[in-house]
């Protein structure tokens, strides 16, 4: 790590804070703050389940002339490691399909969901699919310049998880870690972003949940060496990294042990993309002490340092001409929220971390430009409140993107906009848990 931006707060003071919140009237108390309060209900019905993601996806093919493909990449738990097997597969994990993989254009891999509880991407996806897939002359000419493939919802059994007879929403997957599946011995431990007990913050911010179905954090199990599999390894050389809190830990990359990294990995190396793009959702900000707008979204360039790989020891670092890119494409998205309307140009940059474990940082290590958009709110807070406005913040600099790509003005956006953006600051603290903020 770089830095570390957040705060560590003691547990027993963290409690004292919260006592105070009232008396003090902080301003995420408030019935209309950014965090709801605890009875208040979250609706998440205008939300696409799995079964109507894969509905309108499939219609959205038929109705596209055979412009659009619609592919399934692989299916979720599938892991040499996992809990079901051939013949009892997970859910399918789908790629939308405009254009090939040709060196000859451009490219932009586009995920949504790896989190399952942070829907706006997809919901943001849906609509771009929509558009892309309609006879608009516009369009066509820049699908004739830009190849564009879409993963809408990576993670969708942490999507679709259920609690107590209700649809639940988790940031995990849902996946045993059964070590002697792959060799290692029993008691092995496991990699360091599994869940074991299955448990997630709470919905309305009341505390923790324990549904009870371990899974990993998908967004930790991608590693810079795209095709390291723990079964090709010398088994004891992995038992020992993994027995070994100094090894496995987030300054390395993941372990590949879920289905859902592999095949999206699969898919990255399929079309090698010039420009990927992940979307999350995360805490609440206000731009500064003087301007308290809320931040709709934060936005980086770069997630990861330079990589040694421990097994192979191959060294891995974004290439000079990726990273220009990458700082011109997150620009040109600064650029384009900024135009016009107040609340969407409320932007921030994402704190500074080293995460080579996440699809990011380990796609950006194989010569993607990357544009991590971090949205605010995720489903155990905002619900789908501001939803429409929220697509949009995703939306809109999507749009400018792939246009600027078909044109080649991506190539005369100033980096240094990028630079310029201001830094996260001035989080907004969730007063009803004590539960950590993730990273994205
Ligand atoms: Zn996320």
């Amino acid at each position: 790590m770089k830095k570390i931006t957040k705060a560590v707060v003691p547990a027993a003071l963290a409690l004292s804070m919260i006592a105070s919140s009232t008396a003090l009237a902080d301003p995420q108390s408030k019935p209309n703050g950014p965090y709801i309060e605890n009875e208040q209900n979250i609706s998440l019905s205008s939300y696409m389940s799995n079964e109507e993601l894969y509905q309108t996806l499939q219609k959205l093919e038929a109705s596209s002339n055979g412009k659009m493909k619609l592919e399934i990449a692989g299916y979720s738990n599938q892991s040499p490691d996992g809990y079901q097997t051939e013949e009892d597969k997970g859910e399918p994990l789908y790629v939308v399909k405009f254009g090939e993989a040709d060196p000859n254009k451009k490219s932009v891999l586009i995920t949504t969901q790896i989190h399952g509880n942070e829907q706006i991407g997809t919901e943001a996806a849906v609509d771009i699919i929509q558009k892309l897939s309609s006879n608009s002359k516009e369009v066509n000419e820049m699908l004739d310049k830009v190849s564009i493939w879409i993963m809408p919802r990576i993670n969708p059994e942490g999507a679709d998880n259920q609690y107590e007879g209700k649809w639940y929403p988790t940031r995990y997957t849902h996946q045993t870690w059964l070590p002697e599946n792959i060799d290692l011995p029993e008691g092995t431990t496991a990699p360091w972003y599994y869940n074991s007990d299955g448990s997630e913050r709470a919905q309305n911010n009341n505390g923790r949940v324990v549904y009870g179905i371990p899974g990993y954090d998908q967004n930790r199990d991608y590693n810079p060496n795209l095709d390291f599999r723990v079964e090709d390894q010398d088994k004891d050389v992995v038992e020992a990294f993994l027995n070994d809190r100094a090894t496995n830990n987030s300054n390395f990359g993941g372990f590949y042990v879920t289905a859902e990294a592999r095949t999206v990995t699969s898919v990255f190396q399929e079309l090698q993309p010039d420009v990927y793009v992940d979307v999350h959702h995360r805490g609440f900000n206000t731009v500064s002490d003087e301007d308290n707008r809320s931040v709709p979204i934060q936005l980086a360039a770069v997630v990861a340092d330079p990589y040694t790989d421990p097994f192979t020891g191959q060294q891995y670092e974004v290439d000079e001409d990726v990273l220009k890119l990458g700082k011109q494409v997150n620009a040109l998205a600064a650029q384009t929220l900024q135009r016009g309307f107040s609340h969407f140009g409320a932007i921030q940059k994402y704190p500074d971390v080293n995460l080579p474990g996440t699809a990011l940082g380990a796609f950006a290590l194989n010569d993607a430009a990357i544009m991590l958009m971090e949205i605010k709110g995720q489903s155990q807070t905002l619900g789908q409140k501001q939803a429409g406005m929220l697509k949009e913040t995703v939306k809109a600099p999507l749009y400018d993107l792939f246009n600027a790509l078909a044109d080649e003005s991506i190539n005369d956006v100033d980096p240094a906009v990028y630079d310029a953006i201001p830094e996260s600051t001035n989080r907004i603290t969730d007063p009803s848990t004590r539960d950590t903020e993730k990273d994205f």
